[in-house]
């Protein structure tokens, strides 16, 4: 963990332009502002500065590593629903977040979804997960292939133990408005399959870099590290 780069304050300063920012872009697409939650990524930065961004009205946090999610999610004082898991989660880290977050967005393989759905099931919890998209296809990125997801879609729409909220993609650098068409168009096609138990009404997409287009072209939740907290070493 580092120790935070900012002045006092400055986190909050920089969520409300952010937040201002996201109710521009939502205003132009014909959004209202609070169709849109700003989810504070927190890899790296120290407990206090999540605080923070709590204090200051975040929405949403987003975690990406299970050992420091430990470490450090004690001293939020939040409410675990409002934790989402983002980075790739391993089948033997599973049982250190159940029942400890809210929403697992980076499900990315149907192994993963089967075992969430065992150990979801064990712990009494229904356990809402984003399915996400390899939009690019890149080998770097997990997630699903759009051509697989349909059929991943239906699959784990079966799985009683997990409720299916949306879809979550980490496009390509520098692919402008592109990837983010293409992942409205594949959430309007979920959607109309109306799989029974599933909504794939969340969307989220769009970071530090990218969240402005992100909105325009329908996000839910943008996922915001750095432009809240600061560069990362
Ligand atoms: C780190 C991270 C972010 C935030 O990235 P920034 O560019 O710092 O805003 C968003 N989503 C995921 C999955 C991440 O790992």
């Amino acid at each position: 963990m580092t120790k935070s780069l900012l002045p006092k304050g400055e986190v909050a300063r920089r969520l409300q332009r952010i937040q201002a920012a996201i109710a521009e872009e939502a205003a132009n697409a014909g959004r209202g502002p609070g169709e849109v939650a700003l989810m504070a990524v927190t890899k790296t930065v120290p407990a206090s500065s999540v605080r923070e961004a709590l204090l200051a009205g975040a929405d949403l946090l987003g975690e990406s590593r299970v050992q420091e999610f430990r470490e450090k999610s004690q001293f939020y004082r939040c409410r675990w629903e409002k934790i989402h898991f983002i980075g790739h989660l391993q089948t033997n880290k599973i049982r250190d977040i159940i029942n400890r977050i809210g929403c697992v967005e980076s499900l990315d393989s149907l192994r993963l979804a089967a075992a969430l759905n065992s150990q979801a099931g064990a712990a009494c919890q229904k356990l809402p997960v984003f399915i996400q998209v390899n939009i690019g296809a890149e080998d770097a990125k997990g997630g699903f292939l759009p051509e697989g997801l349909a059929d991943a879609a239906r699959q784990i729409a079966e799985m009683e133990n997990l409720s299916i909220k949306g879809l979550m993609a980490i496009p390509p650098k520098g692919g402008g408005d592109l990837w983010f068409g293409r992942m409205r168009e594949l959430s309007e096609r979920l959607s109309a399959f109306a799989l029974p138990g599933a909504d794939f009404s969340g969307l989220s997409m769009g970071m530090s870099a990218d969240f402005r287009p992100a909105v325009r072209f329908g996000a839910t939740i943008v996922r915001i590290g750095s432009g809240l907290f600061g560069p990362r070493d």
